[in-house]
């Protein structure tokens, strides 16, 4: 490495920068307008994760990528806030409590200038419930003046109040250094099958897909147990369910089975719920309705789960109601408007008739093979070299960029660290992913390529 002009120690500190595996995820709850959205700003500061050119794809995030203290972790803003039907304290209860449920941590924001109110005592139950480290934000204290509001915040039994200003930045350093302690190194409850657990699916998918009826269909009397989270009483949220002699957890049920205030076109909730069971699972299933033209809610949602890294599958459902017509337009419509995840396995379903459900084990196992693929670097280089020699990057600027050396530095999904002589044009990069894909599989995993230039 040294020789090809790069220092050793960059070398090795690009493969642990692009190797890391699962980021722990923070949680930023509370009611409306006691300042998460600006906190979670002030956290992520300009580091907002740039997005890799994938024409048509509109994002509405959720979660975010943040790093202190040359710590990395995941932020869940749930600052998009929507009230429902239920009014204020079920809207904020609801949406605190898909948060909660993906977090590893959760900061709780308060508004120290108004103090603690019923809303705020409500979402101290559910956090008392879950269990979950949580650090105390008393928001609004932009001067020593507000330090006495902040300390009245110890009533809410959470423990130190941390007062900041999230709007100025005053005493967000001391409380991420909090957060820091709070948060594990690796998500704690992802990635069962690292210690010999069920691999864990989200289904996910736009209302009206069929989510419920194809889980109903999968699960049919082979539903083995009903996962009650201790001490609740709410709807069961993770499902076991036995598929061709494998245990499989289903993340979220609660959420496929849909509550009654969740029916209200809540967009944001569905957002958040999703990128919930997104985070919570090792591949995701996104179920499409092929009987309907494919829309950017359907495009959005498999963006979250490329964007979480997670395996992917997709399932076209409904397929009993299809003619040939149909057949054929939506052939046209997977072309052009998912044509950035065509490594992904498909499987054409009815969760009506049971149409081709023995197809989708096997294709969420060929995607999980994919997202752990591992290749070696001696044959990743020996590949590397012949397509830098029979494909060069174009000449730019009188110089012609050129790829040295790489590595895969992690999986799940795989990662890869390219190491160049010069600026790697998208289209190039692009190239080379297409490439690498058809050399190596990695069927039904977004990939992950970044490239460090020689100084
Ligand atoms: P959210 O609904 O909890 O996400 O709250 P927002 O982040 O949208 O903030 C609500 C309002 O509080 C906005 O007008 C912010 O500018 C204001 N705000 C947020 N943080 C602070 C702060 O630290 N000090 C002051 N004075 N205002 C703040
Ligand atoms: P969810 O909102 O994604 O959970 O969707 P549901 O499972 O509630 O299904 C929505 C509607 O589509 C219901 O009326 C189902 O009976 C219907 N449906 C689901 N799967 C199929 C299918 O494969 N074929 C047909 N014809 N209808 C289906």
């Amino acid at each position: 490495a040294a020789d090809e002009g790069f220092d050793l120690h960059d070398v090795e500190g690009a493969i642990e920068e692009a190797g890391h595996g699962p980021l722990p995820v923070l949680a930023v709850v509370g009611r409306p307008n006691v300042g998460k959205s600006t906190l979670v700003n002030r956290i992520i500061g300009r580091r907002e994760a740039v997005v890799e050119d994938k024409p048509g794809v509109t994002r509405d995030r959720v979660t975010y990528e943040a790093e202190w203290a040359g710590r990395r972790f995941k932020v869940v803003d749930t600052g998009g806030w929507e009230q429902d039907v239920l009014g204020i304290d079920a809207s904020v209860a609801a949406q605190a409590e898909y948060a909660i449920e993906a977090a590893d941590a959760v900061v709780f924001v308060v508004d120290a200038k108004v103090g603690a109110t019923d809303t705020d005592e409500a979402v101290v139950r559910l956090l008392r419930k879950a269990g979950k480290p949580v650090v105390l934000a008393a928001n609004k204290v932009d001067g020593p003046s507000g330090e006495a509001d902040a300390s009245y915040l110890w009533s809410l039994g959470l423990g130190e109040p941390h007062p900041v200003s999230a709007l100025h930045g005053r005493g967000t350093g001391d409380m991420l250094d909090r957060v820091l302690e709070a948060l594990p190194e690796a998500p704690a409850q992802t990635f069962g099958a690292a210690v010999g657990g069920p691999r864990r699916i989200a289904l996910i998918g736009r209302p009206n897909v069929g989510k419920s009826s194809l889980l109903n269909k999968v699960a049919g009397e082979e539903r083995v147990v009903v996962n009650e989270l201790a001490g609740t009483t709410r709807d069961p949220v993770d499902e076991l369910i036995d598929l061709g002699g494998t245990t499989w957890k289903f993340v979220d049920t609660a959420g496929i089975r849909k509550r009654v205030h969740l029916q209200q076109g809540a967009d944001y909730y569905a957002s958040l719920r999703t990128a919930a069971a997104v985070e919570k699972a090792e591949v995701a299933v996104v179920l499409i309705d092929a009987s309907e033209n494919i829309s950017v809610q359907d495009q959005r949602i498999i963006t979250m789960a490329v964007d979480a890294g997670r395996a992917l599958v997709i399932a076209y459902n409904k397929w009993d109601t299809l003619d040939e017509e149909r057949r054929y337009y939506l052939e046209r419509e997977i072309e052009t408007e998912l044509a950035q995840i065509a490594w992904a396995p498909r499987v054409n379903v009815s969760a009506r008739t049971g149409r081709h459900m023995e197809k989708l084990v096997p294709a969420i196992e060929t995607a999980l093979d994919g997202w752990e693929t591992r290749v070696p670097t001696g044959r990743l280089n020996a590949f590397l070299g012949e397509l830098v020699a029979a494909h060069p990057h174009p000449i730019r600027g009188g110089k012609q960029p050129r790829i040295l050396f790489g590595t895969q530095a992690g999986t799940k999904p795989p990662r890869f660290v390219l190491f160049a002589s010069g600026f790697i044009e998208a289209g190039y990069r692009r190239f080379v992913e297409r490439r690498l894909r058809e050399e190596f599989g990695f069927e039904g995993t977004p990939i992950h390529i970044s490239v460090r230039v020689r100084e």
